[in-house]
């Protein structure tokens, strides 16, 4: 695992950090390709894919250092097959797929063939923070089912070659279908232009117009949906964590050598007690969001249900930590840190999508809030517990 994680750092800094495109550039399929074959040469591709997929086969609790490795640059989890919302599929290919969908969708899709998108949001009135609202819907038709609506903002979704896709198929219920996107029903529209770059493929608008699949194409069971989601999300919450925390420690050196080597005022900037405060405050950041990162990641893998919920705290927790981390080194570097002279502010455009995405920040604290509340009350009710706030006149 140390080695893995050594190596890791040593091709991101040697291979990945020189073929970075400029701030506000994309990463080329051409480009990514090249890349992800430099880290088959280096023995660091895709290090969550079992090994009889072709990957290292680590756990999820062993994940973070590697990933974090990876996020050092924008473009490192692309380089190393791990980037969302590939890898997020790869999991849930994993755990929920038929063996011949293994074959067909995810060994592609793990040695780096191809690309993937998952279809989750939609046009308002659909399903957005709310995946109650969902509209778009699969029938039953003779030998399998037929989709029809709209998504948009999905990621990866121009170039893919599948979509893992979320359609009402009851009154309650909701089923995950897998859609070749050669299919005739499928089609890519509108691309969304979002303020982020480094996904391949942007988040455009998704069509399904009477997109027809048989019955092979349902992912799991039928009306199983909505609960395979929570199997994708909260593993997927948390190594969007640990990718961006990565970028953070990126963010936090490039701030560290600046007043290293800036001086104003007669003194070095990093003796000056407010830009101490800016960088102490970011190093309190890293620590804590690492700390929470590696509870949540032992809790997916031992206790999936708990690791979950705990999932909303780590990502409410990192997601906002990233983004502070970045600002402040966007401010120790001064007119640098807003321009394209150095990556800090496209690194801001990365990572600011991360509080709305997988569940907003005020969707998670909604929902930790109301389990808290929940898991108190169960307690007194059942008498494990006393109620604390009850006072007597004095
Ligand atoms: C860069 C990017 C990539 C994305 N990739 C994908 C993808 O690959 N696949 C996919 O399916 N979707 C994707 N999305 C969509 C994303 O998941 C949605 O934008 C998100 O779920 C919010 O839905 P919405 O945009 O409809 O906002 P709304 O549902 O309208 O929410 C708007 C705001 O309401 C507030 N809010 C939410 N819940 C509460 C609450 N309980 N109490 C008070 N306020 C609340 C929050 O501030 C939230 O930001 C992506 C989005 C972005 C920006």
């Amino acid at each position: 695992m140390n080695d893995l994680v050594h190596r890791t750092r040593r091709f991101v800094r040697d291979v990945v950090l020189p073929s970075e495109p400029r701030p506000g550039g994309y990463l080329s399929d051409a480009e990514r390709g090249r890349l992800q074959e430099a880290a088959k040469e280096h023995g660091v591709f895709a290090p969550h894919v079992p090994k009889e997929y072709g990957g290292a086969g680590l756990t999820i609790a062993d994940w973070s250092p590697v990933f974090q490795e990876a996020g050092y640059s924008p473009i490192g989890p692309a380089a190393l097959n791990c980037m969302a919302p590939d890898e997020g599929n790869m999991y849930l290919l994993e755990n929920v797929a038929t063996d011949a969908q293994k074959e067909r969708f995810l060994r592609p899709l793990a040695e780096g063939r191809v690309r993937s998108c998952f279809a989750m949001t939609e046009p308002h009135p659909g399903a957005g923070s709310d995946p109650d609202a969902l509209t778009t819907t699969a029938t039953r038709v003779d030998g399998g089912w037929r989709i029809d609506g709209t998504k948009r903002f999905i990621s990866g979704a121009e170039g893919a070659a599948f979509a893992i896709v979320m359609a009402r198929t009851d009154d309650t219920g909701a089923t995950m279908l897998l859609v070749d996107t050669a299919n005739p029903g499928f089609r890519v529209g509108g691309q969304v232009h979002a303020i982020d770059r480094a996904i391949a493929g942007g988040h455009p608008y998704v069509h399904f117009d009477g997109c027809v699949v048989a019955d092979d194409a349902v992912l799991g069971a039928v009306g199983e949906g909505f609960r395979y989601a929570q199997v994708r999300l909260g593993p997927a919450r948390l190594t969007h964590c640990m990718r961006w925390l990565g970028l953070a420690r990126r963010a936090l050196d490039i701030a560290l050598d600046r007043v290293e080597h800036r001086r104003i005022f007669g003194s070095a900037m990093k003796d000056l007690g407010l830009a101490q405060d800016l960088v102490a405050r970011s190093v309190i950041d890293i620590e804590t969001s690492d700390a929470i990162i590696t509870k949540t990641a032992n809790a997916l893998a031992t206790d999936p249900r708990a690791g979950s919920a705990l999932s909303s705290v780590a990502k409410v927790h990192c997601s906002e930590a990233v983004f502070a981390v970045i600002d402040r080194a966007m401010q120790l570097c001064g007119g640098d840190g807003l321009s394209d002279a150095l990556p800090l502010a496209s690194f801001m455009n990365e990572v600011r999508p991360f509080r709305v995405y997988d569940g907003s920040t005020e969707t998670h604290k909604w929902a930790i809030a109301r389990r808290a509340s929940r898991a108190r009350a169960k307690a007194v009710a059942s008498g494990t517990e006393r109620r604390q706030d009850e006072v007597v006149e004095p």
